[in-house]
């Protein structure tokens, strides 16, 4: 059948899967009924201690966190719970057990500063904080009932905020729990993205979303899930991330398959995981490709697991992925699309039993349709034209939260408006080549112009800002800034980056700020983003 049907609309090439139908599923119930026919399997394993968790630990242990977290911190139905937390296999459980309560669980990067930590905490209205003792002192202003996933350090202070402890929280006999009634089209998570255009808001996905999710995800492999060799998967990709919590923790478990859970990426670390769980798969984020381009024959460690390598969270060269293949012959090297508001993934580079082509985000997932639509003249595209990307589907967000202005412009008539630029050629492979919309992706992470041109424009001195994105080989992508000081102003270029470093994490620091009389902007009043960073490009390549 043809992938662009006469609706002008994309169909994935890959056989239809099946949804389930019950209104009364939840992300817990599913997953219970897929995996509780093996039970001594793997289901969670800690790439650093060794720790594992079975199957049937897992499920045991949801409902004992879940009881903990109701009993001791009153958590029910819609109660928000922030996880504010580095990887560990205790992640998983927590926010199964979250979910299982009918709450809502939302996710933010250890690497945010306080004023990052507090906005999300307040906008998502959380009353309960689930993190580790070193965070402490950006927590501690939350001034919020607490859970530590691990002891304190001896000097602790609690300054009388209620803290549990994980040990504590699973101390309850799960027997007692009694799942509430749960809808499949309840609110399971509030995760952050800044979307096309401002500052991060909360992107509403119910357990559906993520149910479909996991369906459509892993709708290509052929062992796992009730088979007798499952998949093992490897995650250094934070589980605050839509990659890691939805495409790989939660859908690979209900698959059936294993999920090795390391703390941080780091090659050699990376490199004796395989070897050790024999990992077959492994999803990251392009720096890491990059690195294994680099990385040349890999002749410490066995890796001959290793069988699925796929990229996404940001584009990716061509050339990385052959380079890639070079020193993985064995494995097939591929590529994902997705988005925090598509509950991760849209696409996923699959063979077919075909020879490998490198460059394409992949086809479809099953179940999820695609548009390309023109810019300007907003008419549908045929294959090989470039247009906004637009998909539809059991995978994407019902919105963003309390924010009825943003969702409107973003998703129309159930169609999600991705600000990405991209085709579908002849066989349903889609390429992303561009982004229309504000964001920057640095190292896979978001980072919204909106936020840091406002943080200029905060300090006294500074009456206009523009931050855009700037290639870089290892990042991707890093933001710079156009400012306009006034009159008299002595700032210098790390003035202002200081000014910013002190208020954001890490990675949204200003790698250059450039002084300018004005920022470009149209008649109306609009920063003309784009002209832009064309003109930025145009220069680099003059140079
Ligand atoms: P996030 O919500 O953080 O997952 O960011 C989603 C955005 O990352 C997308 O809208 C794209 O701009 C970008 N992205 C994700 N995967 C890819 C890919 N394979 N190629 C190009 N851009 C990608």
């Amino acid at each position: 059948t043809s992938i662009y049907g006469p609706d002008c609309i994309y169909h994935s090439p890959r056989p239809p899967v099946h949804f389930p139908t019950d209104p009364n599923l939840s992300i817990l119930s599913f997953l219970s009924a897929a995996v509780s026919g093996h039970p001594r399997r793997i289901a969670l394993a800690d790439s650093d201690t060794g720790e594992t968790l079975s199957f049937s630990d897992l499920l045991s242990l949801i409902p004992r966190a879940a009881l903990g977290l109701s009993r001791r911190l009153g958590v029910t139905r819609n109660s928000v719970v922030l996880i504010f937390a580095p990887n560990s296999i205790d992640f998983p459980v927590c926010f199964l057990a979250i979910t299982a309560l009918g709450a809502i669980a939302t996710t933010v990067n250890p690497l945010y500063t306080i004023p990052e930590l507090s906005k999300q905490a307040q906008d998502s209205g959380a009353s309960v904080v689930i993190t580790i003792p070193d965070l402490w002192p950006k927590v501690r202003n939350l001034n919020l009932p607490t859970i530590f996933l691990s002891p304190p350090i001896p000097s602790f202070d609690s300054d009388s905020i209620p803290i549990t402890f994980f040990s504590d929280l699973i101390a309850h006999d799960g027997s007692e729990f009694i799942p509430p009634p749960i809808h499949q089209t309840d609110i399971a998570a509030l995760l952050y993205s800044s979307g096309t255009t401002g500052v991060s808001k909360g992107v509403i996905l119910t357990h559906r979303n993520f149910i479909c999710t996991a369906i459509a995800a892993t709708a290509d492999q052929e062992e796992g899930g009730g088979g007798e060799t499952p998949n093992v998967f490897l995650c250094f990709v934070p589980l605050f991330h839509i990659l890691g919590l939805s495409v790989i923790a939660y859908a690979q478990l209900w698959r059936g398959n294993s999920v090795v859970i390391m703390r941080r990426y780091e090659m050699e670390r990376m490199l004796r995981s395989i070897e050790r769980f024999k990992v077959t798969h492994l999803y990251l984020v392009p720096p890491v490709m990059i690195a294994l381009a680099k990385q040349g024959e890999i002749t410490e460690y066995d890796v001959s697991s290793l069988r699925n390598l796929a990229a996404g969270a940001a584009p990716l060269g061509k050339d990385v992925m052959e380079e890639v293949a070079k020193v993985l012959p064995k494995a097939e090297i591929v590529q994902g699309y997705g988005l925090t508001e598509s509950c991760g993934i849209v696409s996923l580079g699959y063979s077919f039993g075909k020879a490998q082509q490198f460059g394409s985000a992949g086809y479809l997932i099953p179940g999820v349709e695609g548009k390309v639509v023109c810019v300007d003249t907003l008419q549908l595209l045929p294959p090989n034209q470039v247009g906004e990307l637009c998909f539809r589907g059991p995978n994407i967000m019902q919105g963003y939260f309390k924010n009825s202005q943003a969702t409107n412009l973003t998703l129309d008539d159930g169609w999600l408006h991705t600000g990405d630029l991209g085709y579908f050629d002849d066989n349903g492979q889609l390429f992303v080549v561009d982004r229309i919309k504000e964001l920057i992706k640095c190292k896979g992470f978001q980072v919204a112009p909106a936020e840091l041109e406002g943080l200029l424009l905060s300090h006294p001195e500074i009456l206009d800002a523009v931050v855009i994105p700037f290639p870089d080989d290892q990042a991707g992508e890093v933001p710079i800034a156009y400012v306009v000081c006034s009159a008299q102003c002595l700032l210098t270029e790390e003035d202002v980056q200081k000014f910013i470093f002190d208020q954001v994490a890490p990675y949204k620091r200003l790698r250059r700020v450039t002084f300018v009389k004005s920022v470009p902007k149209s008649a109306s009043g609009k920063i003309l983003r784009r002209e832009l960073i064309a003109e930025v490009k145009a220069n680099l390549y003059k140079n």
